[in-house]
């Protein structure tokens, strides 16, 4: 790992890698905790090259704040971001970054204003100038380091909708990824803030976390007035005589316009003071998703349908979606390797699942409007059906298409990779699995049913492993478990029981 003070030496060190590797930048204010850590891994395994930026941003600090309290620990960072895999720390100081003095005197240089509507309310309000310097900071960032991929926090929610707006008005060429919050086991959010906490007052802290659960339980049973959601958790936070709140809002998480109530998305934040400290934390109200993961034939289509039924949540079936794609390349006479005739295939498909009323095969699959719910289940397509998934291209759209399809949630989606990065927000993840013989068994019982004789149960072990290793080793968005899924392990588990798992696991959420 490079620790890099000068632009140039940066540049550099880049410049080889830029035209053939895909970068990634985790911009931070050191002081790393597990939320950083969170970032970081996340661009380690979705980037050649990872570029973590450490610096302490003065003009994001209003005068009377703690620029110079700030923790600053290079060395314990560098040792972490060594460990994680990083290849480049770039650590400037002020002058390199071209940042000549605070937010007064750096009017003189060019600033990257947000729009006025997304700084005015939340912490804008309270924190002038603080936008606008984080703004200009994180364009120079991205324009130093050229990364393909920026990642950035769901804890700055504000931070995060106003760095997603300025990379599409000013059309800068980078990807936003946007990464769940990273909690203490006691609910409260990781910041390198929660340093200046007596301990009193970090146990006190995850008050915080705890109003915005029971916003969270309210609207899950149906409440969406803003009025009487953030009354919640005012109401709550009210409890305890220490916590001066600072504000409580209900905005819409892209625009940030307050919402009178909550029809799709609403991002509920707060902000209080416990002694001199400022806190922050937030939620996102919407409908739960539920993201099941794991191996093949760990029984995930069969309870992830019926779980559908029972909570009356839509079922996204992605697998159906990735051999829908891999039937539509075979179909058209292109070799299963052919990555770019398969990426413009790809490019604009429609895939669409309709609930049908027959109980063997509830979902029908249509593919650019042709029906092809039979065809995608021939063994043709299952044994290509891993090649395909495993193209940039082919996820791209179609995580793409998912996230859609999720945005409201309600739903309940299964797959490899649905809870690590189609839903990594989901507020429930499970990772289904099995031992390699007990699939194989299952998998033997489904072919004997399906009038087949002549199996060999060693084989299909074998085809099991190999299926597992190739799922586990993609490049691309491989088969693992989220850090923050439950693990069934389903050997000698009834379908049913498995079910009643997962109706318990959701009837018990934010509680
Ligand atoms: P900072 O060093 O505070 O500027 O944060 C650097 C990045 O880490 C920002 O994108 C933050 O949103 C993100 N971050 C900070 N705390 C957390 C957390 N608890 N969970 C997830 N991301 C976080």
């Amino acid at each position: 790992m490079l620790i890099i003070k000068k632009i140039a030496e940066l540049k550099t060190a880049l410049s080889l890698d830029k035209s053939r590797l895909q970068i990634g930048l985790v911009p931070t204010m050191g002081a790393l905790h597990q939320g950083h850590v969170s970032l970081i891994k996340r661009a380690v395994q979705e980037c050649d090259r990872v570029v973590v930026s450490i610096f302490v941003n003065p003009l994001q600090f209003t005068p009377a704040e703690d620029l110079a309290r700030y923790p600053r620990q290079l060395a314990t960072d560098s040792r972490l971001c060594e460990e994680l895999g990083v290849d480049i720390i770039f650590a400037p100081n002020a002058a390199e970054i071209g940042i000549t003095g605070d937010t007064a005197t750096q009017g003189q240089a060019t600033t990257v204003i947000p729009p006025q509507a997304m700084t005015s309310g939340l912490c804008g309000k309270y924190r002038p100038g603080h936008f606008t310097g984080v703004a200009t900071i994180v364009t120079k960032l991205l324009n130093i380091v050229q990364p393909d991929r920026a990642y950035f926090g769901q804890k700055d929610a504000q931070q995060l909708a106003i760095i997603r707006r300025l990379v599409r008005d000013l059309n800068l060429p980078v990807e936003i990824v946007g990464c769940p919050i990273i909690r203490e086991a006691s609910g409260l959010a990781l910041s390198s803030r929660n340093q200046y906490l007596s301990t009193r007052e970090k146990s006190q802290a995850t008050i915080l976390y705890h109003s915005l659960k029971q916003v969270a339980l309210a609207f899950f049973q149906g409440e969406t007035q803003t009025d009487s959601l953030i009354k919640i958790a005012k109401d709550q936070l009210a409890t305890l005589r220490e916590v001066r709140v600072q504000y409580i809002e209900l905005v819409d998480p892209v625009t940030l316009d307050p919402l009178a109530r909550v029809e799709k998305r609403g991002l509920l934040a707060i902000a209080a003071y416990l002694g001199n400290t400022r806190l922050i934390d937030n939620i996102i109200l919407r409908q739960p998703i539920i993201a099941i993961d794991g191996p093949a034939g760990a029984g995930k289509s069969t309870v992830t349908r019926r779980v559908a039924e029972q909570l009356e949540l839509l079922y996204l079936d992605t697998g159906a979606m990735y051999r829908a794609v891999t039937w539509l390349v075979m179909d058209s006479g292109i070799a299963v390797d052919e990555e770019k005739a398969i990426a413009s295939l790809v490019k604009d498909i429609t895939i669409d699942l309709i609930s049908t009323d027959s109980p063997e095969i509830p979902i029908g699959v249509y593919i650019n409007g042709r029906e092809v719910t039979q065809e995608i289940r021939t063994p043709e397509v299952t044994a290509n059906v891993s090649a395909i998934a495993a193209q940039a291209a082919v996820r791209k759209e179609l995580v793409k298409a998912q996230q859609l399809c999720g945005e409201k949630g309600g739903v309940i989606a299964e797959g490899r990779d649905i809870g690590t990065n189609v839903y990594p927000d989901a507020d429930l993840k499970i990772f289904l699995t099995a031992s390699v013989e007990e699939r194989a068994r299952r998998r033997s019982i489904d072919l004997q049913n399906q009038g087949q004789t002549n199996i060999d149960l060693q084989q299909l072990q074998q085809d099991i492993q190999t299926r597992d290793a190739k799922d586990s080793n993609r490049a691309i968005a491989p088969l693992r478990k989220a850090d923050d899924a439950i693990e069934i392990i389903t050997d000698g588990l009834t379908i049913e029981e498995v079910i009643a798992k997962i109706v318990a696991l959701y009837q018990n959420l934010y509680k």
